[in-house]
């Protein structure tokens, strides 16, 4: 089922930058966002902050240069972890992480949530696969773009920008410029009937191993899943019990795909069944004639 949202908040990190290949870890130093409502046509909240990189503390000249940030707004800026939790509380406080009106995060591309969250939370030692659910699912504004605006290649935000027949207003590559100027792409594409469904997930690569105990009848495997896909999951219960499992469910019942593997605690036990497991099972509930 697709869920078409009203209420956006506009995501854009800066991050550690140098020419070529960024440093490692690349590091957040601007964690903006813009919240709007597409009923409302206006902005609802803003939430800004710097970050203070602590595995390369300082920032390169081109990174001033490309962002408008100096050394001196991150070298007083609290740490990722602080900001981050900060991020989420502002997000509670707008009641967007469940309920009937619930909000989703939308980005230009794939690279805020796909690639610079995971790889700061390894930095920060947080992980990836407990953070809400929210910053592991997202639009990415240049599919829709894309889709609104057939034929038109979603190159980068000015490109779009002038496509949509608006100005870029303030610093490109500073956060909170971009994170507003996103922010009225995503009302004019609203204005001429784009509709604000989740576009990309987080890659199963992403997340940690998973520890698992995979049960069948009374045998009991302690197993690590390396990837969170259905697919993995068989194949390591196959090799774990030297047969073919077709099928895993969670105690209460529920049948194991990508979606759940992505939720699972880690730890949990699972039922796993083969084929020939499911067909005795049902044979054994078929009272015989
Ligand atoms: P953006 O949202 O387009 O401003 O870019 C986000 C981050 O990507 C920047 O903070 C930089 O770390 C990196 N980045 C963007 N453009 C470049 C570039 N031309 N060269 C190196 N890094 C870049
Ligand atoms: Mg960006
Ligand atoms: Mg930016």
């Amino acid at each position: 089922m697709t869920t078409s949202f009203n209420r956006l908040v506009i995501l854009d990190f800066e991050a550690t930058c140098q020419p070529g290949t960024p440093p490692t870890p690349q590091e957040i130093i601007e964690f903006p966002s813009v919240l709007i409502d597409l009923r409302e046509e206006g902005f609802i909240d803003e939430f800004e902050s710097f970050v203070r990189p602590v595995h390369h503390p300082q920032l390169s000249e081109f990174c001033t240069e490309l962002t408008s940030i100096r050394q001196e707004d991150v070298a007083s800026a609290p740490v990722f972890s602080e900001v981050f939790d900060r991020h989420l509380a502002w997000l509670q406080g707008h009641h967007l992480l469940g309920g009937e009106d619930p909000g989703v995060i939308v980005t230009c591309g794939d690279w805020d949530l796909s690639t610079m969250l995971p790889v700061q939370c390894r930095a920060s030692e947080r992980s990836i696969a407990e953070v809400p659910r929210i910053y592991r699912r997202w639009i990415n504004i240049k599919k829709i773009f894309s889709k609104t605006r057939r034929g038109a290649k979603a190159f980068g935000m000015p490109t779009m920008l002038s496509n949509l027949g608006l100005e870029l207003v303030g610093r490109h590559h500073r956060g909170i410029d971009d994170c507003r100027n996103i922010a009225r792409m995503a009302q004019a594409l609203a204005a001429v009937g784009a509709s604000f469904e989740v576009t990309t997930s987080l890659s199963p690569s992403r997340y940690p191993p998973l520890p698992l105990v995979l049960a069948r009848g009374e045998q009991r495997r302690h197993v690590n899943l390396s990837k969170r896909a259905l697919p993995t999951l068989l194949g390591l219960a196959s090799g774990a019990f030297r047969d073919s499992i077709a099928e895993a469910r969670t105690l209460d019942g529920a049948l194991v795909d990508d979606e759940l593997l992505a939720e699972l605690p880690s730890g949990s036990q699972l039922e796993v069944a083969s084929k020939r497991d499911l067909a005795a099972r049902a044979g054994a509930e078929t009272p015989p004639e």
